[in-house]
Formats: C-alpha cells, sequence, structure tokens
C-alpha cells in the first residue's frame, strides 16, 4: 500500500466532515458536491477513491484524461482544465460538464460539436475573479454580456460559474464571486438549471462553502501532493 493509499480513507472523511460542517454552520446545510481532481493521480488509486463514495472527477487534460478513462470505474466526470478548441470532440461523449469556458470562441467550438454529437453540453462559465493575467477567465464586469452571447447557442447550457480564487486571496473575494453568482443567477436562470458555483480546492474549500460554493474541487487534500513526471 502507498502513502497516498493509506491516508485516502482517513483524507476522504475529513473532507466530507469538513465540508458538511461548513455547509451546516454557514449555507443552511445547501448541499455541496465534492469533486476528486485527478490530474498526475494514478488511475487505481482514484478508483479507491470511487469505492470510497466519491461521484465526481475532474480532469485537466484532455491527454492523461483518455489515457485513464478506460481504467476507471463508472464515474461522473466533468473537465476543468484549458482547452484547446480541437480536442473538444475527444472528450464531449465521456463527460458531464465542461467547467473551464473562459472565452466566447471556447463556447462557440463546443456548441458546434456538441450539435454534431447531437447533444446539448452543459458549461460553467469560468472567472477570473481576481483578475490575474497568468489565468483564464472572463472578467467580472464582461461576465453579463458573455452568459448572454453563450445563451444564444442552442446546444450549450449554461449551468453557473466556476473560478480559482487568487492563492491567499480574502475572504471578500470568494464574497465578490458570490453576488456576481446570486445576481448572474437571477438574471439567467431561466429553466432553473442555473445552479452551480464551483469554488474551493485543497487550501481553501471550507471559505469557498462558506461563500456560496456548491461544488469543490479537490486534488491534493484528498489523493496526496501530485508528483509531476517530465
Ligand atoms: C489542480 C486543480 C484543482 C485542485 O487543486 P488542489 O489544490 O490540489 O486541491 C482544482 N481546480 C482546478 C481547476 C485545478 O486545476
Amino acid at each position: 500500500m502507498t502513502e497516498n493509499e493509506k491516508y485516502l480513507v482517513e483524507n476522504y472523511k475529513t473532507i466530507c466532515y469538513n465540508v458538511n460542517e461548513a455547509s451546516a454552520k454557514y449555507a443552511d446545510g445547501r448541499k455541496v458536491r465534492i469533486m476528486g481532481v485527478t490530474k498526475t493521480v494514478d488511475p487505481q488509486l482514484v478508483n479507491r477513491s470511487i469505492d470510497l463514495g466519491v461521484d465526481l472527477l475532474g480532469e485537466n487534460r484532455v491527454q492523461e484524461y483518455l489515457s485513464k478513462k478506460d481504467i476507471y470505474k463508472p464515474c461522473e466526470v466533468q473537465f476543468i482544465g484549458n482547452l484547446q478548441t480541437n480536442k473538444i470532440k475527444y472528450i464531449i461523449d465521456s463527460v458531464s460538464m465542461i467547467q473551464s469556458v473562459g472565452t466566447l470562441p471556447l463556447a462557440q467550438a463546443i456548441d458546434k460539436q456538441a450539435g454534431k454529437h447531437g447533444k446539448v453540453m452543459d458549461i460553467l462559465v469560468q472567472i477570473n475573479i481576481g483578475s490575474e493575467l497568468t489565468k483564464g477567465g472572463f472578467e467580472k464586469e464582461q461576465t453579463d454580456e458573455a452568459i448572454y452571447a453563450i445563451e444564444q447557442l442552442k446546444n450549450v447550457r449554461v449551468r453557473g460559474l466556476m473560478t480559482i480564487p487568487p492563492p491567499g486571496c480574502g475572504e471578500d473575494v470568494f464574497d465578490s464571486m458570490h453576488r456576481l453568482y446570486l445576481d448572474m443567477k437571477e438574471n439567467h436562470d431561466h429553466s432553473g438549471c442555473f445552479d452551480t458555483l464551483s469554488m474551493g480546492m485543497s487550501g481553501d474549500y471550507v471559505t469557498a462553502v462558506k461563500h456560496g460554493s456548491t461544488l469543490v474541487r479537490v486534488g491534493t487534500a484528498l489523493y496526496g501532493a501530485r508528483i509531476y513526471k517530465k
């Protein structure tokens, strides 16, 4: 048994406990989904986590995902990474949502592929809430207009917002993201399915739940430190 395998049970319990506690304390017990973020993680370890109850996986890289997807036990998968338009076709039939839609051309390309595959793809609109140069996503001020444009596309459905707050940022940033989410829900929830705020990672998921997150994306805290192979 590897170190990461040994700690997995305890890690998962801790995360569930913390999420439930934060939800009970700050969010009227709102249901919060826990996503296991699998980049660099051995697919066998991912399968252990599915055995424990993890029912949603987050994938960052198309190539890596394709090499692992047939090893995974049955589990819902969503895409959360940088997505090149020419790679959409490889994942569109096996993921339930693309969370990382941070440009209009990407939304348009997903629409086109979804149309070809005869489906409507759920997406989240990614927001660069810290206006960081190194991060993708729409600026807060562009969000309303961006969603309006994406709503015109027939084969995508906007389910909410996704963000990666700057490391170490204050709670005001999480709060401003929550308010943006509520505003956008008010403007764009035409069919009752604008219901997802994907926010919070290993270091900040409790803060995120406190500020309205409905889905936390947890990698390191669940599977252990990532080892990057060259
Ligand atoms: C890697 C990653 C995560 C998980 O990060 P941890 O800090 O390991 O929990 C969450 N979201 C995205 C978009 C990621 O790329």
